[in-house]
């Protein structure tokens, strides 16, 4: 028998791995040895230990934390630790401080190289179907804690490989019928003390930002605000820079204009088709989490204008990569230097690096903590429309950046609250999410200045037709950005309450970004705020909204599938045959929309999901991404 390394006696919290066994707390004596963390009955009077009640492997633990307590909590309850492994969290008490700490410390110290080991974690309990702390309601729900440092420990295999979209947590295994598409590798989150590389340039806006200057090395130091960090350059200068714009020193293919971070398939086909050159390539995430596919612009092979190819970058079971002919590379740099030369069974060598890389991602907000911006520095160039609070211009702020700009009608909105607003939703930053920069509320009218997407509304674009013979590949990615950027907005708390197809834009690749979340509450306009009112948005409210004015992210689901059936419509009204009030009557009564010609019956599937009468049995955002990703990838 292995030696025992600690040993205690602790109240341990059941498991509950079936959802109907109760919630009980057992004193068990607990024994760490070299393999396993193993947990047994005893007799308190005698002192001695009985039969093993359960133990986990040390090898199977991804993560040993405290717990915060909750309000209220009995005093042999106050310090709580948890062991989490791949049947979640194991919630102990230990007696005291000073044992909790020796546990976790000694926990920590054996299981550091482990290799599951979680970048992130729930600092409060899963309880009644919840994290305390982010209002999660799947039990696998990605962390929402990042740990300082890998477990007490930072390595360089803890470093980045290649990053890639943060993919919304896995959902529910109660939930999950079939089997999950792959998981990419966890990208383990950067730390406090390590070097990165800045990917586009940044010029300083605020006293207190740092320049960066492409390719250049630059140290963290601080990472308190989650979208500027502080940071040093090599001539000692610091100040903050946004974080989307550097990527960690090593090994990430970040750092070669190749690589296009976060590109589909339909977005590197525009692409490549726009530069038009024979050999133009690219390097992308493919739909197979994890994977990388080449894509390759050709002039041959006959088709008029050229064609694009895709090849998927191959592993062996030695941990080579290969692509169209079996010439194995230790990297896939090394791999895509040998293809600039050689063909190698491909339709030409990879002749011109086609980037996205032209223009930098948005900041959220354009310097650090800067959310008023100086109308002097806005130019107008031209109107793109009008809506609820008036019109709406495209211009340039400091005669260099692409934005839009709301000048808010007077009477049309509570200016006060918007503005305190603001500056929460400043901080929400998302590709698929339309950037707030700032508001201009020295004068009246005020201004919301916001990113610029060049092709404009997404219900325009459907109805007029400007994607010309759309794919089933191309539909369904415009729901899955939406469903990315919804999740984002879910996994904060934010509810959008007017999502539809009116309130997405279209950048200019194609991709799709929500726009106007939380706007609907600082609308002063009685028809447009009242159930009862003309331009409610009934045709997009699910029954609890229409009868209780009840609004949650449930309720921002039921319209996602609303406006999952207008991208498959091409943009058609929702029961157009219906008025509000006939609409309120049937919606509650169980009408539901038709399946449109375009939707398959899993894309259906989809979207009726959405519209479970029940709020809480229709599928979180996180839930439908994973759902919407895994069609994407029987597709391909
Ligand atoms: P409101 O929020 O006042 O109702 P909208 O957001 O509906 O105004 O904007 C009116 C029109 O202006 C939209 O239909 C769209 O065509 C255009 N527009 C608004 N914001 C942008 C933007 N960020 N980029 C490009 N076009 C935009």
């Amino acid at each position: 028998m292995s030696e025992t390394i600690l040993e205690d006696i602790f109240t341990k919290r059941s498991q509950q791995k079936k959802k109907t066994s109760p919630l009980n707390y057992k004193e068990r004596w607990f024994v760490l040895s070299q393999e396993k963390v193993a947990y047994y009955d005893f007799d308190s009077d005698k002192g001695k230990r009985k039969g093993m009640k359960g133990s986990v492997d040390l090898e199977k633990i991804k993560c040993v934390e405290m717990v915060q307590s909750e309000p209220n909590t009995p005093p042999e309850r106050l310090f709580a630790f948890q062991i989490v492994y791949d049947e979640g969290p194991l919630y102990v008490f230990a007696k005291s401080e000073d044992i909790r700490t020796q546990w976790i410390k000694k926990l920590k110290e054996m299981v550091r190289f482990n290799k599951d080991v979680m970048q992130k974690y729930h600092p409060c309990f899963w309880l009644d179907g919840v994290w305390l702390c982010c209002k999660q309601e799947v039990k696998q729900a990605m962390g929402c804690k990042v740990l300082d440092s890998k477990n007490g420990f930072s390595s360089n295999a803890s470093r980045r490989r290649g990053s890639r979209k943060p993919l919304p947590p896995t959902p529910t295994e109660e939930k999950c019928v079939r089997p999950l598409p792959p998981q990419p590798p966890e990208t383990p989150s950067p730390s406090v003390g390590m070097t990165v590389i800045a990917e586009y340039n940044f010029a300083p806006v605020t006293p207190q930002d740092l320049e960066l200057r492409k390719d250049e090395e630059y140290t963290i130091l601080e990472m308190s605000d989650q979208n500027w960090w502080k940071a040093r350059d090599k001539y000692g200068k610091e100040g903050y820079i946004p974080c989307n714009y550097v990527v960690e020193a090593e090994n990430g293919l970040e750092r070669f204009d190749w690589y296009s971070k976060n590109m589909n398939r339909s977005q590197a086909e525009n692409l490549l088709k726009t530069e038009n050159k024979d050999g133009g390539f690219l390097v992308r995430d493919s739909s197979k989490a994890g994977k990388y596919t080449v894509s390759l612009f050709t002039k041959s092979g006959g088709e008029t204008g050229g064609s694009c190819r895709h090849y998927n970058i191959c592993t062996t079971a030695e941990g080579q990569f290969y692509l169209a002919e079996r010439h194995f590379f230790s990297t896939i740099p090394e791999l895509i230097n040998y293809h600039q030369h050689n063909a190698a069974g491909m339709v030409s060598r990879l002749k011109y690096i086609v980037s996205n890389r032209a223009l930098p991602p948005s900041t959220a907000g354009f310097g650090y903590g800067e959310w008023e911006i100086d109308p002097h520095n806005l130019t107008f160039i031209k109107e793109l429309g009008s809506g609820q609070f008036g019109v709406v211009k495209y211009g340039k702020w400091q005669g260099q950046h692409d934005v839009a700009i709301k000048m808010i009608k007077e009477g049309s909105m509570s200016e006060d609250d918007f503005i305190e607003e603001a500056k929460i939703m400043m901080k929400l930053r998302h590709e698929n999410l339309v950037q707030l920069y700032g508001v201009c509320t020295k004068q009246r009218p005020i201004y919301i200045v916001t990113e610029f997407l060049s092709n404009g509304c997404l219900l325009t674009y459907l109805r007029e037709g400007l994607m010309q013979h759309p794919t089933a590949v191309q539909l369904l990615e415009m729901c899955k950005d939406i469903s990315e950027g919804m999740a984002y907005l879910e996994s904060q708390q934010y509810i959008h309450r007017d999502l539809a197809a009116r309130n997405c834009l279209v950048d200019g690749n194609g991709s799709i970004k929500v726009t106007d979340f939380g706007l609907s509450r600082y609308v002063l306009d009685d028809e447009y705020t009242s159930s009862a009112g003309s331009k409610f948005p009934v045709r997009w409210s699910p029954p609890e909204v229409l009868l209780f004015c009840k609004f949650s992210s449930k309720s921002d689901i039921w319209a996602y599938g609303i406006l999952m059936w207008e991208v498959y419509t091409l943009g058609r009204l929702p029961y157009e045959r219906l008025n509000n009030t006939e609409i309120v009557d049937q919606v509650s009564r169980g009408l539901r929309l038709f399946r449109p010609q375009l939707a398959n019956e899993k894309v259906y599937n989809i979207m009726t999901s959405c519209w479970m009468d029940k709020a809480d049995e229709r599928p979180t955002f996180q839930e439908l991404a994973l759902t919407v990703q895994d069609l994407l990838y029987e597709l391909q």
